[in-house]
């Protein structure tokens, strides 16, 4: 087991819905020497891939984002989940589905902050049915820029998200993927990596 794994089995609280709860160490109360170690991991993953940005979405990718760059040493930016219907000519824009909330949020990147010269690194929390990650390679693919990888800390590996990015061509690099869990029982099982 990795220290993630790890964490996730000691400190994750499977709830009905297929969700899994990590708020005391990687979504609400942040753990930021755990975010340290996991950058360390997607630094070796993507050794050798030339990466200038960091990628991610609001709200709870970009703690684990920010602390990821400091060992890329490259800026994040993360797309906006947009509250007016204004959107002008200088913003790349998708729709996204969101697992947890049910509803679809309008998301918007400032065109000033990704451009085809970009070598992106896309990093978010969780992986569930991949909508997340296709609004996010969307953005880039407005951009003109170039996904080198995709870095989640929590795949769940029983919904399609993962199989779908990967089918795409996408380097996906997971830490830690779920492959079953239980709410009743509270059980967590883990892919061997
Ligand atoms: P997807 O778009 O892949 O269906 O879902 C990914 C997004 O939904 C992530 O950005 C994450 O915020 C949220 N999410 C999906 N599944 C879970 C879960 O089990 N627990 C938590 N805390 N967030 C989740």
């Amino acid at each position: 087991m990795n220290c993630l794994e790890e964490r996730i089995a000691k400190d994750g609280v499977v709830k009905e819905g297929n969700v899994l709860k990590v708020d005391s160490f990687l979504n609400h109360c942040m753990d930021v020497s755990l975010f340290k170690e996991m950058g360390a991991e997607w630094k070796k993953r993507f050794a050798g891939k030339n990466i200038n940005k960091i990628l991610t979405i609001e709200a709870s990718g970009i703690g684990i984002a920010s602390v990821v760059a400091l060992e890329f040493n490259v800026p994040v930016v993360f797309a906006k989940k947009n509250k007016s219907i204004n959107i002008d000519g200088d913003m790349y824009v998708t729709e996204v589905e969101s697992f947890t909330h049910k509803n679809k949020n309008q998301v918007i990147v400032s065109k000033r902050f990704l451009n085809s010269d970009d070598h992106v690194l896309i990093i978010d929390d969780f992986l569930a049915n991949g909508c997340a990650l296709q609004g996010l390679i969307s953005i880039v693919g407005q951009a003109g820029a170039t996904v080198e990888g995709i870095g989640i800390a929590i795949e769940k590996g029983f919904q399609s998200g993962g199989q779908i990015i990967r089918n795409l061509g996408y380097q996906l690099e997971s830490l830690a993927i779920v492959d079953s869990m239980d709410a009743a029982t509270g059980t967590i099982t883990f892919r061997e990596q």
